[in-house]
């Protein structure tokens, strides 16, 4: 499991508190609860082109991510998981960056994204990384890196499946 998180459930009905997030500075916590709670594309696509499901056993969150892909472009994009709200909020806010944008792009701010995780200082003032900045900070958590990272990893392994896809 994610110290120190606990996972939500029918016996924590309160949302988690800001508290149970690592230290990453209060406006960024705002935004990543904000995800975390509210989840943009959530849910399961009609004929999807690409996808992966992948999961964290350090943590135990899931990823599911569906894509349609027309033209090497990302038209569409869902996702269903649970897990940490780093996980969860890091997928909702990849799927606002990636979609509309050309498979090349999706996969260079994939690069982008993991170089911030690993703390390259340029990547995290980025502004192509829209909202996921707000994870600069899970760089100084080694082991919640891996959250932040979970659906980016689950996008590359979609795209490296040849899907439906008729291109
Ligand atoms: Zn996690």
């Amino acid at each position: 499991m994610c110290p120190p998180e606990s996972p939500p459930g029918p016996r924590s009905p309160a949302p988690p508190s800001p508290a149970t997030l690592p230290d990453l500075g209060e406006l960024y916590q705002e935004l990543i609860l904000d995800h975390y709670r509210r989840p943009r594309n959530k849910g399961k696509l009609e004929q999807p082109t690409h996808g992966a499901a992948l999961n964290n056993p350090l943590c135990g969150d899931e990823v599911d991510l569906e894509l349609r892909v027309q033209n090497d472009v990302i038209t569409d994009v869902r996702f269903v998981g649970r897990g940490c709200s780093i996980s969860q909020a890091a997928a909702s806010m990849m799927t606002q960056v990636i979609k509309d944008r050309p498979l090349t792009e999706a996969l260079s701010l994939a690069g982008r994204m993991s170089a911030m995780m690993h703390g390259d200082e340029a990547a995290a003032r980025d502004k192509s990384l829209g909202d996921l900045r707000a994870l600069v900070g899970v760089a100084r958590f080694p082991v919640r890196v891996k959250c932040a990272l979970l659906p980016w990893n689950a996008l590359q392994d979609a795209l490296k499946s040849s899907g439906t896809a008729s291109r």
